[in-house]
């Protein structure tokens, strides 16, 4: 089975995608993640797709297809994954149902506007396991110490700034919730209510995953 994760950017289907994979023993592709490996380098693909991702907007879409058929073509994603940020575009959804013919099921991350803002700016990252922090809602239990392996080298994302949010979001409204919408139709969409914190949310993933 194919889980699609969906929702406005800070509404903590990253951190909850690792959650998922981890309960579900299934990997955990998160697309923002690949791309934003691919930007740090300076080969043609490395700068174009840095450009998008500064200034807030999708990667066009066939740059991400490419890099999702390839991966999803593999062995270890035989059985099935998470997919976080994929798809984000009608364009997208066709590509996927193209070559994917598993059961894809969609769960949707509902957030209100002045929390999904606070978890954007509050983000940080533990750039040694990739555990994801907020300076408001969820810090280190020992401060600059992660949790899950000890590490002090925390990262801040150069793209969850005032400005660009606002055009990740803009780019959200238009392109990706009528996806909602799409998926909902085909009765392959279930709602999780992704502002309470990140405990009370796993606890209503877990109730959700035994209705999928
Ligand atoms: P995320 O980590 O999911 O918040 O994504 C960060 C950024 O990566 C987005 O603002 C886009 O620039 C890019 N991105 C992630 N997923 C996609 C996608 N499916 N299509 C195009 N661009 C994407």
């Amino acid at each position: 089975m194919i889980i699609i994760l969906i929702g406005s950017p800070g509404s903590g289907k990253g951190t909850q995608g690792r959650f998922l994979a981890n309960k579900l023993g299934i990997p955990h592709l998160s697309i923002g993640d690949m791309l934003r490996k691919i930007a740090k380098s300076s080969s043609k693909d490395g700068v174009l797709v840095n450009n998008y991702m500064t200034e807030g907007k999708l990667v066009p879409s066939e740059v991400v297809n490419g890099i999702i058929k390839k991966i999803l073509s593999t062995k270890e994603y035989k059985n099935g994954c998470l997919l976080d940020g994929y798809p984000r575009n009608i364009e997208q959804v066709q590509f996927l149902e193209g070559f994917i013919n598993k059961n894809i099921k969609v769960i949707y991350f509902d957030v209100d506007n002045q929390i999904m803002t606070k978890r954007i700016l509050g983000r940080f990252t533990c750039s040694n396991c990739g555990e994801i922090y907020n300076t408001y809602y969820f810090k280190p239990k020992v401060d600059q110490v992660c949790d899950v392996c000890n590490s002090s080298d925390f990262s801040y994302r150069n793209d969850d700034d005032e400005q660009t949010i606002n055009k990740r979001i803009q780019e959200y409204n238009k392109e990706t919730q009528p996806l909602i919408e799409y998926y909902k139709s085909q009765g392959r969409l279930y709602t999780v209510n992704a502002n309470k914190d990140k405990e009370a949310v796993e606890v209503a993933l877990e109730a959700l995953l035994k209705r999928v």
